[in-house]
């Protein structure tokens, strides 16, 4: 049996401009054959099973040579495989995806292109460079600098490329570009032409720098960018100081530490990196089960049998555990069928939504008291089930102390301090290269001064955003100043608060 090679482009950087071909393709692959550029965001699209392949240079190996890549792709192929080959924008657009497409014909592998967005487009959109414009350029070209010397790429005829388009894009630039710039003036290219260079476009690494066509080498040394990067050459190049709008976000290349569990991080982490910024992701929680099955099936029985009037969700994470079980015993939402849900805030009702359960009642305040609050009076003598993590506020305890309800708690889960940090995020800390530290949770406070020992010293240092009072009170108690607290205590809201504080600043 056959197999069949996909020659995916991956898009510039930004994982968000993969295309959805692309996506359908990895999340089909059992190989992914892919290079340096590659964001490992883009990996985790592919199945955990799938086998990956690095093709680029890398501190433990050397790069393959596009011979040997050729003979893998066409291997894999020959072998059944659902091959992925990943790489950086477009396989076409000097990617050299054409004679990877040779190959595969000449040894008769199947297999398509599935395009990706080149960095040529993407990375000048992402300066605030159009590389067309109405009244300033109507046509551009796409050209290699070279790779390794430090003079420009022989096969280019600069100089009839220098008056030939108005827009030109070097790939591959970094050290030819002095030799790039000399030609095209040479060949005619007014010395004052705007240029821009930008290094690794779309990301949030994402470094630009304004000159002319006579100055931009100089200028490109002296600001310290490297590869990857490419410059645009031409009157459009101008633009950018009206329309450069990604590295004017509130909160580009600002990084952000997360303290949350890994699971609940990445929501927080992909709103993060909508806006620019760099989350960095140090789960201060983990979450250890603490019901047995026993339990859980004690606990479905009676709610199948209707036993209890209300169900109280005070976390995602309970709606989750719960939802959980049903799932992996064969049940469903009709689980809940004989009582009422009442959420403890809009992520909680949230979650429940995205389980097929639409919670009778929403408590929007961040507090148990809140919570009291907002259940009806008349609950005296109603059977409440209360799945809940250990330890914390006793939301039960006050609801049957002023409402008379019977409660029955359920016990899902602990949470306890991780058993050790990633090394690298504790450097960054210790070297204070965070920008601002976020907290969800008192624990999280707790935790993160516990696993940190003398260096929690520098979280002190950073700007520190609390997702609500609760948390904030805790986060003074360890010696740190709260600048940024939403007044909804919600994380997209904890989003904007961040928004605000930077967006203020400029
Ligand atoms: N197939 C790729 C180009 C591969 S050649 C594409 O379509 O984008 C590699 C060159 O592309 C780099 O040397 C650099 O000049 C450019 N490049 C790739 N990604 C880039 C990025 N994020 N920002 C700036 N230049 C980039």
């Amino acid at each position: 049996m056959t197999g069949f090679v996909s020659l995916v482009g991956g898009g510039p950087g930004d994982p968000g401009l993969l295309t959805l071909a692309g996506r359908d393709r990895l999340e089909r692959c059992n190989v992914v054959v892919y290079d340096r550029l590659i964001d490992p965001a883009l990996l985790d699209f592919a199945p955990k099973t799938a086998e990956r392949i690095f093709a680029g240079k890398s501190p433990q190996s050397k790069a393959l040579s596009q011979n040997e890549i050729n003979a893998l792709l066409v291997q894999k192929g020959l072998a059944g495989k659902r091959v992925v080959r990943l790489k950086g924008g477009d396989p076409f657009v000097f990617g050299r995806g054409g004679e990877e497409a040779m190959a595969l014909a000449k040894a008769g592998v199947p297999f398509e292109v599935v395009p990706g967005i080149t960095s040529a487009i993407a990375a000048p959109a992402y300066a605030g460079v159009p590389v067309t414009h109405r009244g300033i350029a109507s046509s551009f070209a796409v050209v290699t600098g070279h790779e390794d010397e430090d003079k420009p790429d022989a096969t280019v005829d600069w100089r009839r490329m220098a008056t030939a388009v108005d827009t030109i894009v070097v790939l591959m630039g970094a050290a030819a570009l002095a030799g790039v710039s000399r030609a095209l003036v040479e060949g005619g290219r007014a010395p004052e032409t705007p240029a821009v260079t930008v290094e690794w476009g779309t990301t949030t690494r994402q470094r630009s720098v304004t000159a002319t066509v006579e100055t931009i080498s100089d200028a490109v040394r002296e600001a310290g960018l490297r590869n990857p990067l490419l410059t645009v050459i031409g009157g459009v190049a101008s633009l950018r100081e009206h329309i450069a709008w990604f590295e004017n976000r509130p909160l580009f290349g600002k990084r952000v530490l997360i303290t949350r569990t890994r699971s609940q991080a990445s929501a927080l982490s992909e709103l993060l990196r909508q806006e620019g910024a760099v989350p960095i992701e140090l789960p201060a929680l983990e979450l250890q089960p603490v019901a047995t099955d026993a339990e859980l099936e004690a606990m479905t029985q009676s709610l199948l049998a209707r036993r209890y009037d209300w169900c109280l969700f005070t976390s995602t994470n309970a709606v989750e555990h719960v939802t959980a079980y049903l799932d992996r015993t064969g049940r469903d939402a009709r689980a809940f069928a004989g009582c009422k849900l009442v959420a403890l805030g809009s992520a909680t009702a949230s979650t429940l939504a995205s389980n097929g359960l639409r919670a009778d009642l929403v408590a929007s305040e961040f507090s148990s008291a809140g919570l009291v609050q907002a259940m009806p009076l008349d609950i005296g003598g109603q059977h409440v089930l209360l799945p809940r993590a250990e330890g914390g506020v006793d939301i039960g305890k006050e609801l049957h102390a002023v409402k008379g309800a019977i409660i029955h708690n359920v016990t899902l889960y602990r949470s306890d301090v991780p058993s050790s940090v990633d090394p690298e995020t504790q450097a960054l800390i210790r070297a204070g290269e965070i920008d601002v530290a976020t907290f969800a949770s008192s624990s999280s406070v707790h935790n993160l001064a516990r696993l940190l020992g003398p260096d929690f010293e520098a979280v002190r240092r950073t700007t520190i955003a609390c997702i609500g009072p609760v948390t904030a009170a805790t986060a003074r108690e360890h010696g740190l100043e709260v600048t940024i607290e939403p007044s909804t205590h919600t994380v997209p809201a904890l989003v904007d608060a961040l928004k605000a504080h930077y967006g203020a600043q400029a």
